[in-house]
Order: structure tokens, then C-alpha cells, then sequence
């Protein structure tokens, strides 16, 4: 038996690489390395159900007996500090060091940090269990939650927020919420939900200074507004983690740079889900990092499949979905990729926007629509985009034909 297999970082990707290794027949040791207490977790359920207590607050992926039955051997709260490339070895925080053959690194990401001092107890993000429990207590009747940032975490959370009564101020620099990779017909559909419940919503609006006093925050805006908020919510996005590889000397280009087979500078070390950039074929191999689940899991389990040597290319069409209120909007494919769009109502308010490439190819499909309207023809247009279709803008356009239609031609 060789010195086995090592994963560092036990969330989504690590914790399906791990169980994917096991499928696979290998009968080496496999140890999964996580710096938070817990299990490996679900992160989507945080700020939305989970939020709300219609979900239990956390929902492992699996369960102790299955790691237990599979031989996964699950090292929590410690933090892995060093790669050692020719020795083959990690070393931990509790000072242990762990021998591998192959290496994975399923670090994730880190909420970006907001520059402006005077941030203090009461000002948070969202990316753990443990940010969620510190959140949760705040969001009631009589209380004000501002969040600053308008991209999907902040808007479920709003989401949330409203639903158990608290007052919520979005705040966002850009223009419109949502502006990275929603379309404005669709962030404009969400703001109108937002407003209706009630979300004040400030957009092109700076933070100026923020002061915190622990027991409320007083925020002032770029334009000479002030809020004093209960809680501030910093959710501007996040930021790779990459600190383990840039200090192991692997590539970094925003993320850690892996091939299309997930294999970093080192081929002894793999990379996947939220932490990495890797080369999409369907769009000639430009460089990406995505920050969604599926994307976490099927990269998990595709770096598995080729530390054992398969050699796998990862061709997945990126896929993305968010739930607001009751409204459900979903992304297939990059629609910065588009040059034209077309419409497709679906009913019920419902509808799927193509977005065309010059030469009529279909790169992605939006969608918004009230529970899982979208989901079946979302799901054909990822078919589609996979193949590299070039269907017919009218045909895309029209309800009358069906979208499997299009992918038999
Ligand atoms: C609140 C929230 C809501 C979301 N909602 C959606 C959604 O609706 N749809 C969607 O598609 N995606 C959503 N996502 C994104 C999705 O959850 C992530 O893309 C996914 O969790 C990424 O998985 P990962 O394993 O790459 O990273 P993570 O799940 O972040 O796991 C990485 C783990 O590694 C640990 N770690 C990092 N460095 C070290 C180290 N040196 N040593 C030990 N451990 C380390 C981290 O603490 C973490 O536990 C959401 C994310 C959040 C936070």
C-alpha cells in the first residue's frame, strides 16, 4: 500500500473527491483535512432555508458512519500550514505531518474583505456554519440588517431576513444588483421582488466610513447618507484560497491554475471547485473560476478519478442557481460569452434568455421563473451548450417547439 491519498479542505469538493475515491475501487488510505469543526456541510441551505429554520441550520454531506464504513479518515479543526513537494508530505497545525502520493486541494474561497476601517464585531460575512449562527439571532422583527453588496448571497439573505421581519438596506456600488454574469432583465425582476417585500435597495451608493461600536453599526454613505444597522453584512464576494499553493510555489492565476484534468503545475497535486481556474474547452479553453456547487462536486469527483490516473478532461457547462422569496433563477454556460439574446416565456412570469455567441452558437441560457419553472428547459439548454448548437433564434424564441427538439437536430 502507498502512502495514500490526501485532500485538504472538507467541504463540498473534498468531502465528494473523498467518497468518489472509495466508488472507485481504491482500497489506499484516504485522509480529508478540514480547518471548520463539523463534517463536511452543504453551504447553499445557509442563507436561505437553513436561515430561515424551514431547514435544519446544518445539512452534512456525510455521515460519520459512512466515513467510518468507507475508511475515510476525517481530520477536523486543524488547518493544513505547508506543502513539502519533494518530501510528498503536509504539515498540519497540531503539528502532525501526513504523507501523500497524490495531493488535493479543495480549499474553496473566503468572503472578500470590505477595505474601510471601523469595522467591528458587528459587521460580518457569510460563509460558514459558524457565520450563520452568528447571523441568524439578528435577523427578527425591530431589527435592521444592512448588507453591503448586492450579489446572490446578499440577496438571500435579504431574502431571509425579511421573511422573519427584520428591515433590510441593500447597498451596492455598482449600478444595478447583480451585475456580474445576470442579465439587467432578470436583476431588474429580483430588485422589483426585493422592493415589494419591502428591501430598501441603494445602488451606485459607496460606503464612506463605518463605525462600530459592538452593539450597533453606523454606516455612512459615499453620498452623505447614513444608516445605523443592528448588523452589517459584508457580502462583495470571495476571493480563492490560495494561500497553501502559492506558498508550495504552484501556479496561481485567480485561483490555482490546473489543467482541463485538474492537475496543477505539480502533477502530483490536483485542485478543484471554488479554489481553482481551469480551462473550459466549450469556450476555447478560456480560463474560469467558478464559485458554484455543482461545480464543487462534479470537480470533486472528476480530481479523484484522476489522481487514480484517469486522465479525465473536465468538459462540464458551468451551472448556477439561486432561490429568492419564491422565485427560482438559474445559469447555464457563461452569458458574458453572448453577443445577442433571445426570449423564451415559459408562462406563470416565467421565462429563459439564449444568449448567442457571433456565429450562433448558444454559450448560455438564463432563467427566472416561480419554483422550478425553469428547470427542465434550463436544463435542455445546458444539452445544447455542451454540444455547441447553433440553433435557430426563432425556434429558441417560440414556446411552440420544443426544446429537445432542437437538440435531436
Ligand atoms: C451562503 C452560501 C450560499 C451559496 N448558495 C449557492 C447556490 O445557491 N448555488 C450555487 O451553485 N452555489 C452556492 N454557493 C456556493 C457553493 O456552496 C460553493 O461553490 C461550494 O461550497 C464550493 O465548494 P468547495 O469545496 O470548493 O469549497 P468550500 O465548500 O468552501 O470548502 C472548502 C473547505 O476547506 C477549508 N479549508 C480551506 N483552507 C484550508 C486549510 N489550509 N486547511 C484545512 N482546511 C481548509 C475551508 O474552511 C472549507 O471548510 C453558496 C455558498 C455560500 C457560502
Amino acid at each position: 500500500m502507498g502512502r495514500g491519498m490526501v485532500i485538504i479542505g472538507a467541504g463540498e469538493c473534498g468531502g465528494r473527491a473523498a467518497l468518489t475515491l472509495r466508488d472507485l475501487g481504491y482500497d489506499g488510505p484516504v485522509t480529508l483535512v478540514g480547518n471548520e469543526p463539523h463534517l463536511p456541510y452543504e453551504r447553499p441551505p445557509l442563507s436561505k432555508d437553513a436561515m430561515t429554520g424551514d431547514a435544519p441550520l446544518i445539512k452534512t454531506i456525510v455521515s460519520e458512519a459512512t466515513l467510518a464504513e468507507k475508511s475515510i479518515r476525517h481530520i477536523h479543526s486543524v488547518q493544513a500550514v505547508a506543502v513539502d513537494r519533494m518530501a510528498h508530505e503536509v504539515r498540519l497545525s497540531d503539528g502532525s505531518v501526513l504523507a501523500y502520493d497524490k495531493l488535493l486541494l479543495a480549499t474553496g474561497s473566503t468572503p472578500r474583505r470590505l477595505p474601510i476601517p471601523g469595522l467591528g464585531p458587528r459587521c460580518v460575512t457569510l460563509r460558514s456554519f459558524a457565520d450563520a449562527l452568528a447571523i441568524r439571532p439578528h435577523l427578527r422583527a425591530g431589527s435592521h440588517i444592512a448588507i453591503v453588496g448586492g450579489g446572490f448571497i446578499g440577496l438571500e439573505l435579504a431574502a431571509a431576513a425579511r421573511k422573519l421581519s427584520a428591515a433590510v438596506t441593500v447597498i451596492e456600488a455598482q449600478p444595478r444588483i447583480l451585475m456580474r454574469g445576470v442579465p439587467a432583465e432578470i436583476a431588474e425582476i429580483i430588485q422589483d421582488t426585493h422592493i415589494g417585500r419591502g428591501v430598501e435597495i441603494l445602488c451606485g451608493e459607496g460606503i464612506a466610513s463605518i463605525a462600530d461600536d459592538g452593539k450597533a453599526v453606523r454606516v455612512t454613505l459615499a453620498g452623505g447618507g447614513k444608516i445605523t444597522a443592528d448588523l452589517v453584512v459584508i457580502g462583495i464576494g470571495a476571493v480563492p484560497e490560495t494561500g497553501l499553493a502559492a506558498e508550495a510555489g504552484l501556479e496561481i492565476d485567480n485561483g490555482i491554475a490546473v489543467d482541463e484534468r485538474l492537475q496543477s503545475s505539480d502533477p502530483d497535486i490536483f485542485a478543484a471547485g471554488d479554489c481553482c481556474s481551469f480551462p473550459l474547452a466549450i469556450y476555447g479553453d478560456r480560463r474560469v473560476r467558478l464559485e458554484a456547487w455543482r461545480n464543487a462536486q462534479e470537480q470533486g469527483a472528476l480530481a479523484a478519478k484522476n489522481m487514480l490516473g484517469a486522465g479525465a478532461a473536465h468538459v462540464a457547462v458551468p451551472w448556477f442557481w439561486s432561490d429568492q422569496y419564491g422565485l427560482s433563477l438559474q445559469i447555464a454556460g457563461l452569458s458574458d460569452e453572448g453577443r445577442s439574446t433571445v426570449r423564451r416565456d415559459l408562462g406563470d412570469g416565467a421565462f429563459i434568455l439564449f444568449h448567442l455567441a457571433e456565429d450562433g452558437r448558444l454559450v448560455a441560457a438564463s432563467g427566472i421563473g416561480p419554483g422550478n419553472a425553469v428547470a427542465r428547459d434550463i436544463r435542455l439548454a445546458e444539452m445544447l451548450i455542451a454540444k455547441q448548437a447553433r440553433p435557430a433564434p426563432e425556434a429558441l424564441g417560440s414556446p411552440a417547439v420544443k426544446l429537445k427538439s432542437l437538440l435531436a437536430a
